[in-house]
């Protein structure tokens, strides 16, 4: 599959028709409908799909009549069959009948499968009330075929007479969305394109960039209708659907996994503070060169958050990478150019040092000397992976003598001669003390939930230490900074890397200072 190079400069002239948000509604019984409807209306959906084949009593004049006349949102009328993967398994023609009855009383659209829609669309032939489309609909719950073969397959929708086409595929990578991007931007009718899973979210969510006629939004997590779906909650506040348009910037964090990332939160957030037409999303990133090479017009991926477990392969993706990042060995933070060149930073370095310079600051006084209170202070880095790199990069780069301690030795004496510092297995570190007034910055994972009772050294020796930092951010209260408090010694939170990390993607993804207020109040509310 090549890249993803859409035109989407048609859909900007002509974006009056905004992408809906149509709720599924699920209940089995016509109340349960009701109280779904009302709901869906209050949450901000624009329309509801009454799924027939979900009631288990079905009288269908009677029940329709209520539903159609009481539903406060324009309706999509659906009675899936089991073999295009709905619930209703009784006869093909009360089932068709039942839409044609749906079409009489009201309902504004109805969704009729491929198979049977030349049929069906025949049969109501010359009644369609004005205003009233029909959906014809396909799904494919395997993959996501070819571009060449879901052109067909709209073609052959086309062929239907379907007011709209309707393709749902699944995706087993996030680079099967971009096919369904081309559909939906290429398409002579009005296109509904959707890929299942997690990792067709994009899917969902782009809908309004490439000119979707609508999408789905689920009532609340537990009525979800469909592998992927997300809430119209989500949809509405967490990525600002409604301020997506087919030349809204795209960004993300991509890793795997990656949907517990608080990161969208902060940063369309903060987009939406300042009125930039851009959005942040959730990439479940499989193959990072393939995501890459696909997602490569200017305004995709326009940047991206990277992590767990990409950090490393990323690089391997850039055309220039920051002299810190590149010595470190990772990258967390990559920015497109308008040329397209892809460069990249490690912010999470800048993010642990300047709130550790800060913490070292506040006890020199009122009068901080000049430059980093770093400098020619002894600095002990438990831990030789990635966060450990940062650390142990970042403090020798400000003058700090650095010490590497950790389990695997090896690693800490690869870490120490890179940085010119020296190196001690973790177990020595207890009794290490040539001085004090010592710095001490945890990067292992000891005491990180759910292990929150360990510490990845004793109480006792952090006497000697006037400042103690830890990475781990669940719990943001460990053991080793309650001890360390104890003991005396200044204390930084891993929450404080991990915030002061994200104002330096944002300001590298913007050029704009970062809104701190805005990101510490909702890194607080959603800890
Ligand atoms: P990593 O690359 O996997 O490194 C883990 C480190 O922990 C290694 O040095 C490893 O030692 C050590 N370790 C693991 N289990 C241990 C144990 N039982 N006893 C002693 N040492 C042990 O992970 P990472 O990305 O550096 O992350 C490490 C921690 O930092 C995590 O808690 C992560 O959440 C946190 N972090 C925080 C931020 C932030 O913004 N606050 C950013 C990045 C990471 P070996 O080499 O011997 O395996």
């Amino acid at each position: 599959m090549g890249s993803l190079s859409v035109d989407t400069s048609n859909l900007q002239k002509s974006s009056s028709s905004a992408t809906l948000v149509c709720t599924p509604v699920l209940g089995t019984t016509v109340n349960e409908m009701l109280v779904d409807m009302a709901r869906a209306k209050e949450i901000g959906a624009d329309l509801v799909e009454i799924r027939l084949d979900y009631l288990t009593n079905f009288n269908p004049r009677f029940h329709l009549q209520t539903l159609i006349k009481q539903c406060p949102l324009p309706t999509i009328v659906t009675y899936r069959p089991k073999w295009e993967g709905g619930r209703y398994e009784g006869d093909e023609n009360r089932r068709q009948d039942a839409l044609s009855l749906a079409m009489e009383l009201g309902a504004d659209y109805i969704d009729v499968e491929l198979q049977v829609a030349h049929e069906f669309n025949s049969s109501i032939h010359g009644k369609k009330p004005d205003n009233f489309k029909v959906i014809v609909s396909s799904h494919n719950f395997h993959d996501t075929p070819s571009s060449e073969a879901i052109a067909n397959l709209i073609a052959r929708i086309q062929s239907t007479g379907a007011d709209i086409a309707k393709i749902v595929t699944t995706a087993s990578d996030i680079t099967d969305c971009a096919r369904i991007f081309q559909i939906t931007v290429h398409s002579q009718i009005p296109t509904i394109g959707i890929a299942l899973g997690e990792r067709g979210l994009l899917s969902r969510l782009l809908s309004p960039k490439f000119g979707g006629y609508l999408t789905y939004g689920a009532l609340d997590a537990d009525t979800v209708s469909a592998p992927g779906q997300t809430t119209v909650k989500d949809l509405l506040e967490l990525y600002n659907f409604r301020l997506i348009k087919p030349d809204t910037k795209v960004y993300g964090i991509i890793g795997k996994p990656v949907g517990h990332s608080k990161s969208p939160l902060l940063f369309n957030a903060a987009f939406k503070s300042v009125g930039l037409n851009a959005v942040y999303m959730h990439f479940l990133v499989d193959d990072v060169e393939k995501f890459f090479n696909t997602y490569s017009s200017p305004d995709f991926a326009s940047g991206c958050s990277c992590t767990i477990p990409h950090k490393e392969a990323a690089l391997k993706c850039m055309d220039e990478v920051d002299h810190i990042a590149k010595k470190i060995g990772a990258i967390n933070n990559i920015v497109r150019r308008p040329d397209g060149k892809l460069i990249a930073f490690n912010t999470d370095y800048i993010g642990a040092v300047t709130a550790i310079e800060d913490g070292l600051r506040a006890l020199e006084g009122a009068k901080p000397a000049p430059g980093s209170p770093l400098s020619g202070k002894l600095f002990v880095v438990l831990g030789a992976g990635g966060a450990g790199k940062s650390l142990a990069y970042g403090a020798s780069q400000k003058g700090a003598r650095v010490v590497v301690a950790n389990r695997t030795f090896e690693r800490a004496k690869e870490l120490a001669n890179k940085v010119g510092g020296k190196s001690l297995p973790l177990c020595e570190v207890e009794n290490f003390h040539p001085e004090e007034g010592m710095v001490l910055a945890n990067t292992t994972s000891v005491g990180m939930k759910p292990n929150m009772d360990q510490t990845p050294i004793p109480k006792h020796a952090l006497k000697h230490y006037c400042l103690v930092f830890d990475a781990i951010y669940t719990p943001k209260d460990t053991r080793l900074l309650r001890e360390a408090k104890e003991a005396g010694a200044a204390i930084v939170y891993g929450t404080e890397m991990l915030i002061r990390q994200g104002f330096e993607q944002y300001k590298n993804f913007t050029g704009l200072p970062a809104p701190e207020e805005l990101f510490r109040q909702l890194m607080e509310k959603h800890a």
